[in-house]
C-alpha cells in the first residue's frame, strides 16, 4: 500500500472557503470523510465529481471518483492523459483507493504479486470548470427571448470550439461516444471544455474490417442510430454534434416540445422556419444527421465550414480574430 500512498496527491476538499490543515501523511480516511460530507459538483451515471483544493499548489481542481468494476473504468484516464487541447478538460493525475478505509495499511500491502489489493475507486484529478454546463446554457437561452442573430452568433462560437475538440479526439483515433450538453463545460474564461471520457473508445475500424464493439450505451437522446448496434465508428460523434448544434441554435420551450422536435431532427426533419432563418446551419445539420455514417462529414471538414460561416456572419472580422475567438472564448460567459 506504500506505493499507493506515494501516488496520493495532497488534496483537501474546499469547504466553505476555509483552508484545511495540511497533513504530511496523506491518508485515505482524510479524503473519504471530507468527500462524503460536502456537496458534489455533479453526479452522473458513473461517478461523482467534487471540487477540491490542492494544498501544495493552493489551486482548485475537480476530482471525479469512479467505482472500478473492471478495466474499462480506466479508459477515461488513459484517454484523458493523452489529450491536450484547449477545448478538452485538462487532466492532471489519477490514483486509486480501496473501500476499506479503516484497514490496517500493513494488511493490504502491495508487496505480494500474487494477491494484489482490491482497488475499487479511481480518482481523476482534472481542471476545474464552471458549475454550469452547456445544458444550463441552453436552458438559460431557452428561457429568454434573444434576438436570433445573437443566439446564432453565440451558438456558432460554441460549435466551433466543440468541433475543434472533436476533430482533435478523432485525430487521436478515439471516439468520445457520449457527446451531449451535460458533458460539455466551460473553463474559467468561458472557453468550451469537452469532458466525461467515460465511454471513450478506440476508433480502430476500417471499411474492410469493421470492428465489433460490445454494446455499451451512451445517452439515447444524442445517440446515432447505429450506436445501438455493435458496428460503428467516429461518425457517431458527428451525429451527436449535429443534434447539439441544433439545440444550441433553436429555442425549445418545453420538455415535451424538445422530445417531439428531437425525434424529427434525428430523421433530418427540422422545424419549417429553421432553413428560413438559418439556411447554412440547416444544411450542415442535415449532413451531420445523415442516417448513413459515411455520408456525415468529418470533424475537420465541419470545422472549415463553420469557419466559413463565421466569416460570412462577421465579414468585418479578420480570419486571425476569428481563430482567436473560436479557440479560446465563447462570446459570453455563463
Ligand atoms: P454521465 O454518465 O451521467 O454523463 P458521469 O458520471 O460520467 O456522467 P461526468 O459527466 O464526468 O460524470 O460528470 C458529472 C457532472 O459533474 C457534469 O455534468 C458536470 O456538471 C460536473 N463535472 C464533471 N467534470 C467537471 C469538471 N472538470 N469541473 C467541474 N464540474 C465537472
Ligand atoms: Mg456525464
Amino acid at each position: 500500500m506504500h506505493i499507493l500512498y506515494l501516488l496520493y496527491p495532497q488534496v483537501a476538499v474546499e469547504n466553505e472557503g476555509r483552508a484545511d490543515s495540511v497533513s504530511s501523511t496523506p491518508t485515505k480516511s482524510r479524503f473519504t470523510s471530507k468527500f462524503d460530507s460536502i456537496k458534489s459538483l455533479g453526479k452522473g451515471a458513473f461517478g461523482r465529481v467534487y471540487k477540491v483544493r490542492e494544498i501544495l499548489r493552493n489551486k482548485k481542481y475537480a476530482v471525479k471518483i469512479v467505482r472500478v468494476k473492471n478495466k474499462k473504468a480506466l479508459r477515461e484516464v488513459r484517454a484523458l492523459s493523452d489529450l491536450r487541447h484547449h477545448s478538452i478538460v485538462g487532466y492532471y493525475t489519477c490514483w486509486m483507493e480501496d473501500t476499506g478505509y479503516m484497514q490496517n495499511s500493513s494488511a493490504d500491502s502491495c508487496s505480494s504479486q500474487e494477491s494484489p489489493p482490491i482497488l475499487e475507486f479511481l480518482y481523476i484529478q482534472m481542471e476545474l470548470c464552471g458549475s454550469k454546463t452547456l445544458k444550463h446554457w441552453i436552458k438559460q437561452r431557452n428561457a429568454k427571448t434573444l434576438q436570433d442573430s445573437q443566439r446564432r452568433q453565440e451558438s456558432l462560437t460554441i460549435a466551433q470550439q466543440i468541433v475543434s475538440g472533436v476533430e482533435y479526439i478523432h485525430s487521436k483515433v478515439l471516439i468520445h461516444r457520449d457527446l451531449k450538453p451535460a458533458n460539455i463545460m466551460f473553463g474559467p474564461d468561458g472557453a468550451v471544455k469537452i469532458g466525461d471520457f467515460g465511454l471513450v473508445t478506440a476508433d480502430d475500424v476500417d471499411d474492410e474490417n469493421p470492428m465489433e464493439r460490445t454494446n455499451e450505451t451512451g445517452t439515447f437522446f444524442y445517440m446515432a442510430p447505429e450506436q445501438l448496434e455493435t458496428i460503428y465508428d467516429r461518425k457517431v460523434d458527428i451525429f451527436a454534434f449535429g443534434l447539439i448544434y441544433f439545440e444550441l441554435l433553436w429555442k425549445l420551450s418545453t420538455g415535451h416540445e424538445r422530445a417531439e422536435v428531437f425525434k424529427d431532427a434525428r430523421n433530418q426533419k427540422f422545424p419549417k422556419e429553421l432553413p428560413l432563418t438559418f439556411t447554412q446551419e440547416e444544411q450542415l445539420m442535415r449532413s451531420m444527421l445523415c442516417k448513413e455514417p459515411k455520408q456525415r462529414p468529418e470533424a475537420s471538414a465541419l470545422k472549415v465550414e463553420l469557419e466559413k460561416l463565421a466569416h460570412t456572419l462577421n465579414p468585418l472580422k479578420t480570419k486571425h480574430q476569428q481563430n482567436v475567438t473560436s479557440d479560446s472564448h465563447t462570446s459570453r460567459r455563463l
